[in-house]
Parts: C-alpha cells; sequence; structure tokens
C-alpha cells in the first residue's frame, strides 16, 4: 500500500466507517503535494462537506498523519465538483437483494406498515450532484440505524426523490435488520391516526404503538404546518424515540428553520442531526434517469428522444418520468418515436418557440460576430476575454433559442461539450433578468439572422 492508502485506511478505522463515507467518499485526497510540500490536498464536492470536515476531522488527520508518517502535513483545501468524485459514490456496494414483500404487517401491532413502493430502492436511485449529499447521507442511516446522524432531515422541491430515497432506507433496513420494527407514514396518515386514536379515546395505545418503533420514516412533514396537536404528539414522538437511540428519518419541502409555523422547540430537535437537500438535478442526471427507465421498461426509445426529453422537462423528476411514459404510450401507436413525433406529442406543453427550421449555427454566429464587431474566429477560438465569452455565450444562447437544436449538437459546432453550451444559456437567461437592454439586443439579431433568410417556421 502507498502512503495515501494507508492513511485512507487508517482514518477509516478512526472516524467509522459512516462517517467516512458520508464526508469523505465523495471527496478526493490528493497527494501530489505530499512529499515535496508538505501538503495534502482534499477536494470535496461541496462547501458545506469541506466545512464539516474542517470541524470535525481535520486535528484528528493531522494527528494521525504525524503518528504514521512522522512528520507535520497540512490540509488544502479545494471545492470543486468531479466526475471522480461522483464515480467514487457510486462505486459504494449497492444492496444486492431483490425485494419482493416489505415486512407489512408484522410490525407494529395494529399499525401495517405502509407498503414500501418496490421500485423505491437505493440501486434505482440515480445519483448525480444534485442529490449525492442525501443519497450519501441515506446510506450511512440505512447502514447504521440510530447511530448517528439522528434526525435524518431530507429536504427538497417536490417530485425531487425524498419520498424515494426514504424508502429506500426502508427497504435497506428492513432486509438487513430484520428485527427492526420499521414504519414509513406520511405526516397526514400520522395526523389522521391521531385523530381517529383520539376520537376513540385511544391516545395512551397511539403513543405506546408509536414509541416502539425502530425506524421512524415520516414523509412531508410539512403538512403539520398549523396542526399545533398533532406537533405536540409528534414532538414526544419524536423525544422517546430519539432518547431510546432509535432512528428517525424526516423529509419536507424546506429546511427546519423556514418551517414557520411549526413551534421552536420541535424545529430545534430536527435540525439537531444532519440535514441533506435535494436540488432539480442537472440534464446528465435527467438523462441517466431516463435511460434507466427505458432499460427497465425495455421500452427501446431512441437516444436522442430521450435527449430532447431531458432538455425540456428540467424541474422535476416526478414530471420527467411523466414525459417519458407519455411518449412510451405512444410508441404503441407509431412505430418510431423520432424528434419530430415527439416534439408533437409536447406540442402544447412546451412553449412555442417559433422554432426555425434549417437555420445554421453558423448562420447564427455570424450574425451575432456582425452585430458586435467580433471576429468569427475569436469566438470559436478558447479566447476567454470578456467580451468574446460573452459574444460566444451569446450565440450558443440564440441557437438553442431559435433552432432548438440537441446541446450536444451545439456544442460539437463550437468544439466545446454540451455542458458548456447548457452553462452559457443558463448565463444569458440569468442576465437577461436583470439586463433588459440585453433582451433588445437579442431581438434584434433574431430579427437580423431571420431578415437575411427565408427560413421554414415550425
Ligand atoms: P418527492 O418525494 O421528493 O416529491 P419522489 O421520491 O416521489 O419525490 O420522486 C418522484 C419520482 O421520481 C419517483 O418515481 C422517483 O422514483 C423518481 N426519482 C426521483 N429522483 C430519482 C433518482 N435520483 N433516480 C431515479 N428516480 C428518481
Ligand atoms: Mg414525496
Amino acid at each position: 500500500m502507498n502512503k495515501k492508502e494507508i492513511f485512507i485506511e487508517e482514518l477509516k478505522k478512526i472516524i467509522g466507517s459512516a462517517d467516512f463515507d458520508l464526508w469523505f467518499r465523495p471527496s478526493v485526497f490528493d497527494f501530489s503535494q505530499e512529499e515535496e510540500n508538505s501538503i495534502i490536498t482534499i477536494i470535496t464536492p461541496y462547501v458545506y462537506i469541506q466545512d464539516n470536515i474542517k470541524t470535525k476531522f481535520l486535528n484528528k488527520m493531522k494527528d494521525l498523519y504525524d503518528g504514521l508518517f512522522h512528520k507535520k502535513i497540512w490540509f488544502d483545501f479545494k471545492v470543486e465538483r468531479k466526475k471522480d468524485n461522483l464515480e467514487l459514490e457510486l462505486e459504494q456496494p449497492a444492496p444486492t437483494y431483490e425485494l419482493t414483500k416489505t415486512n407489512e404487517g408484522d410490525s407494529v401491532d395494529g399499525f401495517k406498515n405502509s407498503v414500501l413502493n418496490p421500485k423505491y430502492t437505493f440501486e434505482n436511485f440515480i445519483v448525480g450532484d444534485s442529490n449525492q449529499f442525501a443519497r450519501a447521507a441515506a446510506w450511512a442511516v440505512a447502514t447504521n440505524p440510530g447511530k448517528q446522524f439522528n434526525p435524518l432531515f431530507i429536504y427538497g422541491g417536490s417530485g425531487l426523490g425524498k419520498t424515494h430515497l426514504m424508502q429506500a432506507i426502508g427497504h435497506y433496513v428492513i432486509k438487513n435488520f430484520p428485527k427492526l420494527k420499521v414504519l414509513y407514514i406520511t405526516s397526514e396518515e400520522f395526523t389522521n391516526k391521531f385523530i381517529n386514536a383520539l376520537t376513540q379515546k385511544k391516545t395512551h395505545i397511539f403513543r405506546e404503538k408509536f414509541h416502539q418503533i425502530d425506524l421512524l420514516l415520516i414523509d412531508d412533514i410539512q403538512f403539520l404546518i398549523g396542526k399545533e396537536q398533532t406537533q405536540e404528539v409528534f414532538f414526544h414522538t419524536f423525544n422517546s424515540l430519539h432518547s431510546s437511540g432509535r432512528q428517525l428519518v424526516i423529509s419536507s419541502d424546506k429546511p427546519p428553520k423556514d418551517l414557520l409555523s411549526f413551534e421552536d422547540r420541535l424545529k430545534n430537535r430536527m435540525e439537531w442531526g444532519l440535514q441533506a437537500d435535494i436540488q432539480p438535478p442537472r440534464f446528465e442526471t435527467r438523462l441517466a434517469i431516463l435511460k434507466q427507465q427505458n432499460e427497465q421498461l425495455n421500452a427501446n426509445i431512441n437516444i436522442e428522444v430521450l435527449e430532447f426529453i431531458a432538455e425540456h422537462f428540467t424541474s422535476d423528476v416526478r414530471e420527467l418520468e411523466g414525459a417519458f411514459n407519455k411518449v412510451f404510450a405512444f410508441s404503441h401507436t407509431y412505430t418510431e418515436i423520432n424528434l419530430s413525433v415527439c416534439r408533437n406529442i409536447f406540442k402544447d406543453i412546451i412553449e412555442d418557440k417559433k422554432i426555425v427550421k434549417n437555420v445554421s449555427i453558423k448562420k447564427i454566429i455570424k450574425t451575432v460576430c456582425k452585430y458586435y464587431n467580433i471576429d468569427y474566429d475569436l469566438i470559436m477560438s478558447n479566447k476567454r476575454d470578456q467580451p468574446i465569452t460573452f459574444a460566444r455565450q451569446l450565440a450558443m444562447y440564440l441557437c438553442k433559442e431559435i433552432s432548438d437544436y440537441p446541446y450536444k449538437f451545439i456544442g460539437k459546432e463550437f468544439n466545446k461539450d454540451h455542458s458548456t453550451v447548457i452553462h452559457s444559456f443558463k448565463k444569458i437567461q440569468e442576465m437577461l433578468n436583470t439586463d433588459t437592454g440585453l433582451l433588445e439586443n437579442i431581438n434584434l439579431i433574431k430579427k437580423n439572422i431571420l431578415n437575411d433568410n427565408d427560413f421554414d417556421f415550425e
């Protein structure tokens, strides 16, 4: 083993594999300056991972290094979302069981476990940088329930995978810790059960049952807003479970501090453990989710169409899957779903962009060049001077806006990859929010592009 491997192995031993998986696995250790300059660089995908490593582990790491190699070392930190980080993340052993049934009915008397959706497993959860922290946190909890990170609080917008991740924890624990009593429940169901108990004067039984659970997964806690009495009961349930080392996982559409009408003491409790957010997935992740669906359903939808869907359904995985299912349904009637069939399917949903056929990307670039008086070669070069970069980004934006070519295709024309095009598109969109003059310029450029040619409109 080399020094890096030795160091990582020992670090894992000292801090435990749950902490290691959560904080270090998505990070990269760069030992390239270790010999010469006594510096180890740790590259983390997020600032908060870096902060956590610094406060919790920095001294331990220094001491460990000193102990192992009898030398002082400095740690340097960088934030970078490398592909390697994700790959490391994906290397985590995925549970290999097949889940055919849940332990419905046999856990808590009178409270049947809500049946978990068999699809919502870790294996089926596609990891991207928008959700990798939440996924790692969920994994840490599933493999060490009640030991660390209690409660785990997962939050994020609708349709981004919160329920999926929670149930993945449930599946994993049911399978690997069969003695533990697992309950997945939405906060609405929790409320209803409580109200029932109240009307039947059986609240003591209600309490007792809940207090026996080893893993309580409570979904969409924001529904308890305005329900003071249920919050009160939940508060006691929380305390009872937490103080006896049982695991709680809570989901919400917002972080605890923003659950405005929640009692402070309850908000405070929910902040005790670990909070992990899920953001809308990026293009690559959306595409990977579609590819997975395509495979699982044996749908044989071609890649161009998948890319089209991934480009147009950007904010919500549930919608993304819905769009895929719609295309899949059509694939039974059309012999082949190609791009134009696909456009047709969504023509009412996707805003009418007055897409121009046959306009060449070269034409768009040239018009932008003329407008801003910049050489064509400069735009096509790798020069990063501000005006050139801006013109390049604008040209990419217009290619998408006017012609709706796929990102990849545009990227190729510019000798860049699709992520650069996506970035440029977003950049200009952002600028448009604040800079009204820009909109006028864009409209003028568009006019120039269109006036010069007899393009067909779709
Ligand atoms: P939320 O609870 O956040 O509203 P869900 O967990 O219900 O969202 O997810 C909505 C749909 O999207 C589900 O079908 C889920 O399987 C799917 N989904 C979300 N994120 C992912 C992902 N990363 N990989 C695969 N499927 C996902
Ligand atoms: Mg949900």
